[in-house]
């Protein structure tokens, strides 16, 4: 594979879809390796570093969970599910099965494209070294926050749970993948401790908190940053 291309494995059982994802992904720019089975997915993500994966739910020999579920003790590849039914949604968003996002049937080629553009960016967050919406900046050096010129006192976990929304501005985050990103992965506490950071954020970083505008809350899923 070449040094500038970034890898992807595409992962669909359904041919048609597959090779219009593989078109489209390619004419973007990417290298594409392409599968229609589970099985024979995980060996090729086994066998090579790819720096991304998207894959279908419904597969056969093995589904895309129990692939995700394999591959998140080995490895770090972001990983972006296809998911026929909004029934699926739910399981997806609640299992905390360790895809990085998700995108449902039937989905436009746009919105899947920015989907890949926007994990492969996260993916590498350390080329980053600044975020910033609308007024607020993030200096992730100096683990720095303004809001304008002036600077907040922001804790640690507050810094880092902003950093992550922004990042992720625009997209519902569940409770379960911010306590994941910000408190990791061994955390004992529970998703009640996201929402206690958030309303200590919402108080520092909105107009008015009991109407907040940035940080907004996503009824049975979680929060959405807002730029
Ligand atoms: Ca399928």
């Amino acid at each position: 594979m070449s040094d500038t291309k970034q890898s992807i494995l595409v992962v669909e059982d359904e041919t048609t879809l597959r090779e219009t994802l593989a078109y489209n992904l390619k004419r973007e720019g990417y290298e594409i390796t392409a599968t229609g089975d589970g099985g024979e997915a995980l060996e090729l993500a086994r066998e090579h570093e790819f720096d991304l994966i998207v894959l279908d739910v419904m597969l056969p020999t093995l589904d895309g969970l129990s692939i995700v579920r394999i591959l998140r003790k080995e490895q770090r590849t972001p990983i972006i599910l296809l998911t026929a039914r909004s029934g699926e949604v739910d399981r997806i968003m609640g299992l905390e099965t360790g895809a990085d996002d998700y995108v449902v049937k039937p989905f436009s080629l746009g919105e899947l494209l920015a989907r890949v553009r926007a994990v492969l960016r996260r993916a590498t967050p350390e080329a980053t070294t600044r975020l910033e919406a609308g007024d607020l900046s993030l200096d992730l050096i100096g683990r720095k926050a303004y809001r304008g010129e002036q600077e907040m006192r922001l804790s640690h976990k507050e810094f880092d749970l902003l950093a992550a929304l922004i990042r992720n501005a625009g997209t519902a985050l569940s409770r379960e993948r911010l306590l994941q990103q910000v408190w990791g992965y061994d955390y004992p506490g529970d998703t009640r401790t996201v929402d206690v950071h958030i309303r200590w954020l919402r108080e520092k970083i909105e107009e008015d908190a009991a109407e907040p505008k940035r940080i907004v809350t996503v009824r049975g899923v979680g929060y959405r940053f807002e730029e």
